[in-house]
């Protein structure tokens, strides 16, 4: 019997860049208040989990076929949202792309416009993933830096940019861990001198991650206003946070139809389900209810950040659904401390940092009176 045998002692070639790295993981763990990962805290309401449901059940009964590989229903779906939303009103379905989360639409834009020999420039602290969709698409990883306040000069910013050449250039705003969102006339600026950084004279792919741009404070526009004057600028979104859909996995992107079809290039045939599709047009048919709670955690937010500062902590300012805050000697301490009361929070970022996920008034106090407690103020 084949399965009582044991098994041969092989070796198996795991590639050199890839011996000794471990998976993402930010903890997974069973406590009562989850501020880690910068999920939304709301379920979905009764309403929408009812259209969910009932759009699951319509897609379930085709599920013998394959889905609609280019999927212009849900295309047009976004670029309607994005109109509502930021009065991008310009965007048609060749303008559009979507993948299994933003973390995909990055790695699609990685594997289309990096590679080797090629690199990706972003700007420290940021987003952690970012150097591992390098890794995976055996881009050159490339991390400039940020001012003190972790805002970013525009003319440092390009000069950086001007020295490396890196085909593709991630900036998050608002940034991720530090909650900083970029201006416009700063991507615009820093969008107009990549028209020709990147190989050969081409253009260096400007990716603006704006997974967290519903968050933001009001008078802070997208960078999708200056969309349509940048062929190479791409501005991805993601219903996880917002949208309050981490679970359903989708991520999106606003381009130029030329760039959006480099990405059709590289993307596995059918990678999007037709219960994604279906699920996700079904969220974006409640938007009005969802974007209700967005306020909700927008307040919360800034009580977050106001409370830190009285505390005499030094907050970033945010324009996130988190804050970074500190200065701690030993955050770990801090983190734990919190842990101990049921209060999980994410170490990322500057070493004497901790991030918070805003959740909902019950868990910030339940936040505010344990880290009271533990650091004694
Ligand atoms: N970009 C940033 C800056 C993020 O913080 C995250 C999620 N933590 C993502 C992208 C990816 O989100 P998702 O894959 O769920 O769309």
């Amino acid at each position: 019997d084949p399965t009582t045998q044991p098994a041969l002692a092989v070796a198996l070639p795991l590639r050199a860049d890839l011996i000794g790295e471990v998976p993402y993981g930010a903890p997974q763990l069973d406590v009562p208040h989850l501020l880690n990962v910068n999920e939304n805290p709301y379920a979905p309401p009764a309403e929408v989990v009812a259209d969910i449901a009932e759009s699951v059940a319509a897609a379930a009964a085709g599920l013998n076929r394959y889905p609609d590989r280019d999927f212009p229903a849900l295309r047009q779906d976004l670029a309607d949202y994005l109109a509502a939303e930021s009065g991008a009103r310009d965007l048609e379905v060749a303008n559009m792309w979507a993948a299994n989360g933003s973390n995909e639409v990055m790695l699609h834009l990685l594997q289309a416009f990096g590679g080797p020999g090629r690199s990706v420039m972003s700007f420290a602290p940021t987003y952690s993933m970012y150097p591992e969709y390098a890794r995976d698409t055996f881009t050159r990883w490339v991390a400039g830096t940020r001012r003190p306040d972790f805002s970013l000069d525009p003319a440092q910013t390009i000069a950086q940019i001007e020295n490396e050449r890196p085909a593709v250039v991630l900036l998050a705003s608002p940034n991720n861990p530090t909650g900083t969102a970029l201006d416009v006339a700063t991507i615009d600026a820093i969008a107009s001198a990549t028209a020709n950084t990147g190989p050969d004279g081409a253009a260096s792919v400007l990716v603006v991650d704006e997974a967290y741009a519903e968050f933001r404070r009001d008078g802070t526009p997208s960078a999708l206003s200056i969309l349509a004057r940048h062929p190479h600028l791409a501005v991805s979104r993601t219903m996880s946070k917002a949208f309050a859909f981490a679970g359903a996995r989708l991520g999106y992107l606003a381009a130029a139809p030329d760039l959006v079809d480099a990405l059709r290039v590289v993307r596995l045939p059918y990678h999007l389900s037709a219960v994604t599709q279906a699920v996700a047009r079904a969220a974006l048919r409640h938007r009005a209810v969802l974007q209700a709670q967005v306020a909700q955690l927008r307040t919360e937010r800034d009580a977050t950040v106001s409370w830190l500062r009285e505390q005499g902590f030094t907050v970033a300012d945010s324009d996130a659904n988190f804050v970074l805050f500190g200065r701690f000697d030993d955050r770990h301490v801090i983190w734990q401390g919190l842990l101990d009361r049921g209060v999980l929070i994410r170490e990322t970022g500057p070493s004497e940092y901790l991030r918070v996920s805003i959740g909902t008034a019950e868990e910030m106090a339940a936040f505010r009176g344990a880290l009271k407690e533990v650091t004694g103020r």
